[in-house]
């Protein structure tokens, strides 16, 4: 909590004698997969200007395109396993650097191990961020596996629904540019399962480090898509829970 007052101080203090300078914000948003995640994110981002800076969709990108890198992460992705540290810091450090997130990004999916939360601590207090503030979403087991497994994606513009849940208004087709919805090939029940444990292995262990520095809110991301992303907005503007 300390951390969120220093903030808000901080936030306070800029406002006064600069009103038209925006504060910098180095959003990054922890959870497990099917969490909404990358559907909070891609809202909040257009809302706040901000750059969404997803790994997973940085990753996908580099398969796609056949680069190096990613002929090295597709196998590893396809099974549901975490990219090796030092391809996906190299890749963050080098999006860090563009001039586009000066004033703040929002993080989703990444840092995953300790070692890349590390590693970007020290990118944060070199640069111009300072500390983060980590939106830990929290979701229940058996709810990840349905959003999971009824996740599409606009082929074109990267829009997420759910089949369930958030369905397009034309079955299979984007609501904004009418793109082809498509499955990830990562969210079939076998692959679910692993990145369920890489997350509960790997990645969990962060909600604790976060914590302790007291960099981190509680997101309950069990509600509707609006509802969510009310409350998140909330806690982003404030760096405190709602009430
Ligand atoms: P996501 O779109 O965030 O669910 O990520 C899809 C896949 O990309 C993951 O299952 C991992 O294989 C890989 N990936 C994404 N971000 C990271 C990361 N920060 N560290 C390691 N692997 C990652």
């Amino acid at each position: 909590m300390m951390a969120s007052c220093e903030r808000t101080a901080c936030v306070a203090a800029v406002a006064d004698v600069a009103p038209a300078v925006s504060p910098r914000r180095a959003l990054i948003f922890l959870g497990p997969p099917g969490a909404g995640k990358g559907t909070q994110a891609k809202r909040i981002a257009r809302k706040l200007g901000l750059p969404h800076l997803s790994t997973g969709d940085m990753l996908r990108d580099h398969a796609d395109r056949g680069t190096e890198l990613g002929l090295l992460a597709r196998p590893i992705m396809e099974q549901g396993g975490l990219v090796p540290d030092e391809i996906v810091l190299g890749m963050v450090a080098e999006r860090l650097s563009r001039p586009d997130c000066a004033n703040g990004f929002i993080f989703d999916g990444f840092p995953r191990t300790l070692p890349q939360a590390q590693k970007l601590d020290e990118l944060l207090q070199r640069g111009p961020w300072g500390k983060p503030l980590v939106v830990h979403f929290v979701v229940e087991a058996e709810d990840l596996v349905r959003r999971m497994t009824g996740r599409r994606t606009c082929s074109i513009g990267g829009e997420i629904y759910n089949i369930h849940d958030q369905p397009p208004k034309v079955a299979g087709r984007c609501d904004v540019d009418g793109g082809e919805l498509i499955q990830r090939s990562d969210d079939r029940p076998e692959v679910i399962r692993e990145r369920l444990a890489a997350y509960d292995g790997k990645t969990k262990p962060l909600v604790d480090y976060y914590r302790s520095q007291g960099v981190l809110l509680d997101l309950p991301g069990g509600a509707n898509v609006e509802a969510v992303a009310l409350t998140l907005l909330e806690m982003v503007e404030t760096g405190a829970s709602p009430a």
